[in-house]
């Protein structure tokens, strides 16, 4: 069967997946299931926080007015007027010339503007009931007042923001319990190919095991998706509509397969898919991560991944990636980039935007980065020496020594 192949830029590739692609309804998520989750709300605050003024120390509430002379030598003496631990009621008022012996977080009582650290006082060293205050401070030393950190009304966070333990503690300072959360992606995991193994399983001469399911099903956890691995379908005809018959069954919001979709093959997968819905086969200008596949199977999206290892890989980030972000509801669905000075010189002839593995390091003269050796689209080896991917733009044939470049962060998290 003669199948169409486009020829795309990367940019394309990525803008004919997206567009076919729509963020994930919301669920209610506790607290306790909200990591890695996308808001689906504004969150905007209820409350003022702090709810009342209260103490940044222990020592003692007292009026700034009264301390204004204190001295080491001649501490202001003032009368112990009460004690306020933390969750104590707010005492009604302090009186002037008296102090309040008060604990961190307890609410500061009217009256007394200021807190002076037990430090900065005799206490102890005086009769009981009094206290010494040796240093002056001015007025809202030490007290944190009422909404400082927020107050009500404030947009605090906005939908589409990615929930960190930050966000999760920001939620509970808000008393909300649960929260309205884009679903997780169901990603369906299919690995093509009548080599593959696996591991665990003993090779057979001519097979190999199978480390693209294991890598895409980590690429797409990282992400913040369910991976469903599905197995490993044999180049066949029959086998292979059989599990994307599964696949549909599986309740899934995006399959991922790897391997059978490159150019030049004899390949019954892309037969297959092509009889079993709107899917198209692009050659990228990407290296490494040329062939890839995309399209709805009865609705279904589909994103074909080139079976060598690295490529696909690849190829998962820059595609596969920014799908499942804007499922995630996420607003930034590329990757974090830095600019670094490559170290090494690099050929790009081809006119394909290569991605290089690198390494990255911090210097006192900014980021650098060094190839990590052997670019093979099937050389996972450098690929796990790799921090980052260097991007060689598709117009520059020879990236020299010293010239600049974007570096793609993989493993960094982003807000
Ligand atoms: P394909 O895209 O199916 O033509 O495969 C391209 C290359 O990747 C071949 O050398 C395959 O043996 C290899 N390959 C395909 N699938 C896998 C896999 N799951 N794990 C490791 N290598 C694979
Ligand atoms: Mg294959």
């Amino acid at each position: 069967m003669n199948i169409r192949i486009d020829l795309l830029t990367v940019d394309e590739a990525q803008e004919r997946i997206l567009r076919a692609i729509r963020p994930l309804d919301a669920l209610v998520a506790s607290l306790d299931q909200a990591l890695g989750l996308v808001l689906a709300q504004d969150v905007v605050a209820g409350h003022d926080n702090p709810p009342f003024d209260n103490s940044a120390m222990d020592g003692y509430a007292c009026r700034a007015s009264d301390i204004a002379e204190a001295t080491r030598e001649r501490p202001v003496m003032l009368a112990v007027a009460a004690e306020i631990v933390a969750g104590a009621e707010p005492l009604k008022l302090l009186a002037p010339g008296t102090a309040a012996r008060i604990m961190t977080g307890a609410p500061v009582p009217a009256g007394a503007d200021v807190v002076v650290p037990f430090e900065e006082t005799d206490e102890g060293a005086a009769k009981s009931g009094v206290v010494g205050i040796r240093v002056p401070r001015p007025a809202q030393s030490n007290v944190r007042r009422k909404g400082e950190d927020f107050s009500t009304g404030e947009l605090l966070l906005s939908a589409g923001t990615r929930i960190g333990p930050s966000q999760i503690a920001l939620l509970a300072a808000l008393g909300l319990p649960e929260i309205a959360a884009v679903r997780r992606p169901r990603v369906g995991v299919l690995t093509t190919g009548n080599e593959v193994v696996v591991p665990g399983q003993s090779l057979k001469p001519g097979q190999i095991w199978d480390s693209n399911g294991p890598a895409i099903a980590a690429l797409i956890e990282q992400t913040g998706a369910i991976p469903v691995r599905l197995g490993i379908a044999r180049d066949n005809a029959i086998e292979m509509r059989q599990w994307l018959g599964d696949a549909q069954a599986a309740g899934l919001d995006l399959l991922i397969t790897s391997g059978g979709v490159s150019a030049g093959d004899y390949d019954l997968v892309k037969d297959v898919l092509r009889a079993s819905g709107a899917i198209e086969f692009w050659s990228v200008r990407i290296k490494p991560g040329k062939p890839l596949a995309f399209g709805l199977l009865d609705g279904l999206p589909l994103i074909g991944l080139p079976g060598n290892p690295v490529a696909g890989m690849v190829a998962f980030l820059q595609f596969a990636r920014p799908t499942l972000m804007k499922m995630l509801g996420r607003t930034e669905l590329f990757l974090p980039k830095i600019e670094a000075r490559l170290l090494d010189r690099i050929e790009n002839r081809g006119g394909r935007r290569n991605f290089v593995r690198v390494c990255v390091e911090q210097t006192s003269d900014g980021w650098t980065a060094s190839s990590t050796g052997a670019q093979g689209s099937a050389q996972l080896s450098t690929m796990a020496q790799a921090n980052g991917l260097l991007i060689i733009p598709e117009a520059i044939a020879v990236a020299e020594a010293g010239m600049r470049f974007q570096v793609q962060m993989p493993d960094w998290e982003m807000g």
